[in-house]
């Protein structure tokens, strides 16, 4: 037990500094927000250089044709400029002020006509009339604009030049990967759509949380290895598994991020297993947080858990979510935007992050020496020596940690049966351990997988960075 994570990476978060942390992740949401991401593009390729900055990333390009499954890599989309002038000559709506307000995808267009003609490319919100909502057309070949209702009905008759210098050709789909290589092969998946413009909650925030994630995890000795994807949501999702089908049987956790800013109680949406390791963890971790917090059951819509999950890989990845989506207003429109996202739940997220992967990394099975009866712990000092009315929680956890370890029970496991915390459990194991009462069981229940077979740690691809070992 001696890769605690906790020790190095939840210090921080423990000793209650995340206003710090909150507006480090805040700001360099700001930093992304302008981009105009897309599925495919530059702004993808920007998004990406800029998280490079923090953590080590390895870019992929697929070339638009290449058949992934039953899907095709689409055309590259690029944008420079839109717009439509009144007949003064006037931008009524410019794409320079809002990138949201060309339909994502949208095909080169530049022509004049009337209102009439125009306004079935319109895209208004009538019932958030100051809202401009966000709209794509990634598999039909069209344009639009979309804009706030107000800014429509202001629009009077007449002629209007609309212009849409876009790009739709053959290029590629770009992604990225940061590898954190650990004790063993066997790997975390964690998983952020990129492919969002300027919104802030749906995109952003599971962007920041996953890059500091990375950024703290780098930092710390860790048993599992980690592989954050930062991908463009679905497309991007099912060209990862189309090229990585066979290391996918490495994943032994994963966990898609997205919709962790706004100021919503937490939704952990259950891997399609149901009972997948961190499903039992994220459910922990989340019940003895304090923070509001609902688990889901998995159903086949959502993000891209929908391909992580789909039967043929049914990989235990699970969501974890504040509000969910579509169920807020501000969801796919302008309104979800840097003030809708807050730098505390930012920090919020990123802590319940971190402990998860800290009972996941700590969890494990152990094997009680002494299980004939109680051991004495009076002679070792691990007993109250005053006997009082109550014993203290710290020796409920030692009783529950001698009971249960029998090589069937994770600490995990342990921790759930006792309605103890897990940071209790283990501390109890710990003291324990080095009284000589606990050893790892021997082909440990979860540990037996972890380390199977003659798979050596594939650590080749990725130069060692210097420091990043550290405890
Ligand atoms: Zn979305």
């Amino acid at each position: 037990m001696s890769n605690l994570i906790s020790k190095n990476l939840l210090q921080e978060f423990e000793a209650g500094n995340l206003t710090d942390l909150g507006r480090q992740l805040h700001q360099f949401a700001s930093e992304l927000y302008p981009i105009c991401r897309s599925i495919t593009g530059d702004g993808m390729r920007q998004t990406l250089a800029q998280i490079q900055k923090r953590i080590p990333l390895e870019t992929f390009e697929v070339p638009t044709g290449t058949q992934v499954f039953d899907w095709t890599v689409p055309k590259e989309w690029n944008i420079r400029d839109a717009y439509i002038k009144d007949a003064a000559g006037r931008r009524v709506v410019d794409f320079q002020k809002n990138n949201l307000h060309v339909m994502n995808y949208s095909v080169p267009v530049r022509a004049k006509m009337p209102l009439r003609d125009l306004k079935p490319h319109l895209h208004t919100l009538p019932d958030h009339a100051d809202w401009i909502p966000y709209r794509t057309s990634y598999y039909q070949e069209q344009w639009g604009f979309c804009l706030s209702h107000r800014q429509m009905m202001a629009m009077p008759e007449g002629e209007y030049e609309v212009s849409i210098d876009s790009t739709l050709a053959p290029g590629h789909l770009t992604y990225a990967e940061c590898f954190l290589p650990g004790k063993s092969s066997e790997e975390v998946l964690i998983s952020s759509h990129a492919c969002h413009p300027s919104l802030a909650n749906d995109n952003l925030s599971g962007i920041v949380v996953a890059t500091f994630l990375a950024e703290l995890l780098s930092q710390v000795k860790r048993k599992y290895s980690y592989r954050f994807v930062f991908i463009p949501g679905t497309i991007g999702a099912i060209t990862w598994l189309a090229r990585n089908q066979k290391n996918t049987k490495r994943i032994r956790h994963g966990l898609v991020l997205t919709g962790i800013g706004d100021r919503g109680g937490f939704h952990y949406k259950k891997s399609r297993r149901g009972d997948a390791e961190i499903d039992l963890a994220m459910a922990h971790v989340l019940r003895h947080s304090g923070e509001p917090a609902e688990v889901l059951e998995f159903s086949p819509y959502g993000y891209d858990e929908r391909q992580y999950c789909s039967p043929g890989f049914n990989l235990p990845v699970g969501c974890l979510m504040r509000s969910v989506w579509g169920t807020f207003p501000e969801y796919h429109t302008s309104a979800d935007n840097l003030d809708f996202i807050d730098p505390l739940q930012l920090a919020r997220s990123l802590r319940i992050c971190a402990r998860t992967f800290d009972v996941l990394e700590n969890n494990q099975s152990l094997r009680n020496l002494n299980p004939y009866c109680e051991p004495q712990l009076g002679k070792r000092n691990l007993y109250r020596s005053t006997g009082g009315a109550k014993i203290s929680d710290e020796i409920h956890a030692r009783l529950w940690v001698l009971n249960l370890s029998d090589g069937e029970h994770s600490l995990l496991e342990i921790a759930e049966r006792s309605g103890l915390a897990f940071e209790s459990i283990r501390e109890a194991a710990a003291l324990l351990s080095e009284s000589g009462l606990l050893a790892p069981a021997a082909k440990a229940k979860g540990e037996a997988a972890a380390d199977s077979g003659s798979r050596k740690p594939k650590r080749s691809s990725q130069p060692k960075r210097k420091g990043i070992t550290r405890r």
